[in-house]
This record gives C-alpha cells, structure tokens and sequence, in this order.
C-alpha cells in the first residue's frame, strides 16, 4: 500500500475521480499513477520516474509522445477556426481533406467517411447505419448484428452490448436485444485435443453459419469483427478463418464491418487489418491511431452500397437523423491530417514492418518461462498469457490476479504493460526501435520473475 499525503494530487484524485476500469477499492488503498510528461516511447511520473509505455497508452499513441508537428497543426488550426460543424450541409476545409485522405487509404473502395469522436460512437454510428440500411431496403426485421466473445467495440449501451466481455455486461442489464455473439476463435483456448488450427477454423466458421441459420437469415443484418481481437486478449485468429466466414456473409446477405480502431495505421504492418487478412469490408471504423490520440476522432467509412441505400431512403424521408456537435471538428481533423502526413513521410508501414520481426521474436523468447503458456501477435501487438499449469494449459483463478500483479510488477520495472485477465499485453508506439524493444522486454522479464516469485510465495501454482 503507497503512503497517500494529504492534500498531495493522489489524494485529491482519491477524493474527487471516478475511473475508468479502474477498481475503486483498490484505488482507495494505493491511488492513482499520475504522469505529467512524455518522449517518444516514455512517459514520466510526478516524481520524474520515466516509463516504457509498451501500450501506446490505450493502444494508440502509435507516434510516441511528444511530436511537435502534431500540436504546431493544432495551434494552427484553433487559431484559424477553432471549431465547426458538420450539420445542415456545413463544414471546414481540413475536414474535407481528412474524408478525401482516407477514402484514398481505404483497404477497400469506400463511398464515404463519417466523423465522430471516439471508437465507441463511431461503432455505435454503425449500429445505427446497419438499422436504418435495413429499414431503407425495406427490410425492418434484418436487424441482428453478430459479434463475438472477447469482443471488444467499445462501451455505450449499444457497443458495450457487441463487446462480448462479461464485465461490460453484467450489472449493466446489457446486452440489449438484436445484437448475438458468435464463438472467440482463439485456438489455444478453444481448439479441442487433437484439433488442428484448421480444422479449429472451419469448426469456427460452421458454428457461425449454423447461429446464422439459428436466428434466421432474414433477420440477420450485419457482422462485426476487429481483425486482430485487442481488449479481450490480442487474440490473432487462426489462419483461414476469415477466408471460411467472409463466403458465409455473403451467402446471407450480411454487411461485413471491419473495427480496425486498434488494427488501423500499421499495427499489424499494413496501413489496415483488412489488409493483412484478407478482409473486404462493407463498413470499417476507425480511431486512436488516426490522430495518434493528440485528439480525439474516429470515422466509420461506408461502401458505395450503404452509401446509395441511405442517400435514396434521405431521398424519401428528408434529413439522415444523426450526427454528433464534434462530428468533423476541425482541429482534430487537422491533427489526423498531419498524422497521415508523417505516416507517409517517415514511412510508418516500412518501419513497423523492419521492427516486427524482433518485437516477435523477444515475445516468443518467454514460451520457455515456467509461468507463460501462450505467446501471441503480429506485427507491434501482441501478448503473454500466464497460467498455473502450462502442460494443461489450466488459468489461474481470477481472484488470484495474477496478471494484475505481473502488470503491477513490470511498473516497478518502469514498463507501463496492461493485464487482460492473465494475459500481459504489448502495443508500443509504432516508431519505437529495435534497441527499445530489447529495453522494454528486459524489464519485462524482470517483471515476469518477480512475479514468479511472488507466485511461489502465495502457493498458487
Ligand atoms: N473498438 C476497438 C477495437 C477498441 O479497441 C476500442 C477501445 N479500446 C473501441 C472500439 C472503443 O473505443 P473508445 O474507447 O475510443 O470508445
């Protein structure tokens, strides 16, 4: 337990903020972490103690910290014109040049960009495409959307509901109706003795024809699925997967969405998910990266034939009823301009791809550790999964925390990493260097055995 001071900044935080995903009582006991500066890859504390961020933040600082250029385009744009609007036929130039931009980035030929602020209202403007797509065509009872376990799309009422993660659910009375959940195609959890990673891949996709046909084609409008799974657990889906599922969308008429939120701007190595696996979106939203998090925005894009099924229903009906104050806010839009400027002037994708490799490779380094049964990733994701017994594979029981333990462990290690469950994830900033990726994981593997210490300690395993 930390000694919290009076009146010092973690007891005001104490005192006055309610966190996200954060545990309250234990937020009482030891306080907050406060950072107050940032440097590339690191981030330092209120008492200059400097960090790894291996997370990118929340997956997303994909510049690093401190990139000049992006509050220069910030300043300049407040100055200019701090802010408009995209209602009633309105809008500023930087944001034209945003939607033109990532049109042209598209994994696929896409019609249109809307703008919104964060991962959850851009899917939750997807939901609200899909309904009134269905409605448009003249086909009110299409209008279940499938997700899958250990989603995660984000936590409005409606996107908590295709997150497919207990927590976001329970004592929240979600999910709402209309929106199902389709098997988590991890193989190393779910695969069955004996199954191999294709087999496990087809047993996935006949499971989801089979609730397709289940729940009725009729009234099935659309799927949704991050490329890689990041929050519930970087989970990289077996090969052949989304060769299998994509045909069976198409057999059913069901709109495809890509949630390329983490995935998108070079990740996985590639400018989208979509493109490394193959994906051929009808809809695709996007965020964190596009403006490397110095501001918030995100996009949802839409095909040319969601596009003309909303422009002739706006035909019949008038105005298309949505639409958010911030939507195309023009200084953010100027952030995420500048942010597509440096990915191609530095060349973003050659980076990653010349740095994945090693990130990879110190990853699979820690398959040996007593503590570790799976490692996992793909370009700069990825992950560690702790368990009791590696040769069962068996987890740890989840009141036992020991991911939380572990992520607190590498802090004292000066490396910012998150626990998911019992998995250690890793989604530093895409400019990080090949000596950095040493760096990070040498603390983490003091991390890791400290926390196979304290294991042995508690007699968990
Ligand atoms: N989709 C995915 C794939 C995400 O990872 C996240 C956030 N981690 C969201 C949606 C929700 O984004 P936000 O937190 O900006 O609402």
């Amino acid at each position: 337990m930390n000694q919290i001071k009076p009146n010092s900044l973690a007891a005001r935080d104490i005192a006055y903020h309610l966190h996200g995903y954060t545990n309250a009582v234990r937020h009482e006991q030891d306080g907050p972490l406060i950072l107050t500066e940032g440097k590339g890859i690191y981030v330092h504390d209120e008492n200059g103690r400097a960090y790894i961020e291996g997370m990118a933040g929340l997956w997303s600082v994909s510049l690093g910290f401190g990139e000049e250029r992006l509050v220069e385009a910030a300043v300049r744009q407040m100055k200019k014109l701090p802010y408009y609007h995209t209602f009633t036929h309105k809008t500023s130039s930087v944001t034209v040049e945003l939607a033109e931009k990532l049109i042209g980035l598209a994994p696929v030929p896409m019609s249109k960009v809307f703008f919104a602020n964060s991962g959850s209202e851009a899917n939750d403007t997807v939901i609200k495409i899909v309904w009134y797509y269905s409605n448009a065509l003249g086909r009110p009872k299409k209008k279940k959307i499938i997700s899958r376990q250990k989603a995660y799309h984000g936590v409005t009422v409606a996107t908590a509901s295709l997150t497919g993660l207990p927590n976001n659910h329970r004592d929240f009375d979600l999910p709402i109706a209309n929106i199902i959940h389709a098997d988590c195609p991890h193989y190393y959890r779910f695969g069955k003795e004996g199954e191999s990673e294709a087999q496990f891949a087809q047993r996935m996709a006949d499971s989801l024809e089979k609730l397709i046909l289940a729940e009725g084609p009729d009234t099935v409008a659309a799927f949704i699925a991050e490329p890689v799974m990041g929050a519930g657990g970087v989970i990289v889906p077996p090969a052949g997967y989304f060769d299998l599922i994509q045909p069976i969308l198409k057999k059913y008429d069901i709109l495809f969405i890509a949630d390329e939120v983490i995935c998108g701007f070079g990740r996985t190595g590639n400018m989208f998910g979509s493109e490394t696996f193959k994906l051929k979106p009808d809809i695709l939203s996007c965020a964190k990266a596009l403006s490397s998090s110095y501001l918030p925005i995100s996009g949802v894009m839409i095909n040319e034939k969601v596009y003309q099924a909303l422009r002739d229903n706006s035909a019949k009906i008038g105005t298309f009823g949505h639409g958010f104050t911030y939507s195309g806010h023009p200084v953010p839009a100027a952030v995420a301009l500048e942010t597509l400027k440096i990915y191609e002037e530095r060349n973003i994708l050659a980076q990653v791809r010349s740095v994945a490799p090693a990130f990879q490779r110190e990853l699979k380094r820690f398959a040996d550790h007593p503590l570790v049964g799976e490692t996992r990733g793909i370009g700069l994701v990825g992950a560690i999964e702790l368990v009791k017994d590696k040769r069962t594979k068996e987890p740890f029981a989840p009141q036992q925390g020991v991911g939380f333990q572990a992520a607190k462990l590498c802090q004292e290690q000066g490396l910012i990493t998150r626990a998911i469950m019992d998995s250690l994830a890793f989604c530093p900033p895409l400019i990080i260097t090949e000596a950095e990726i040493g760096e990070m994981f040498r603390r983490f593997a003091k991390g890791l055995d400290a926390t196979w210490a304290w294991v042995r300690e508690q007699g968990l395993a």
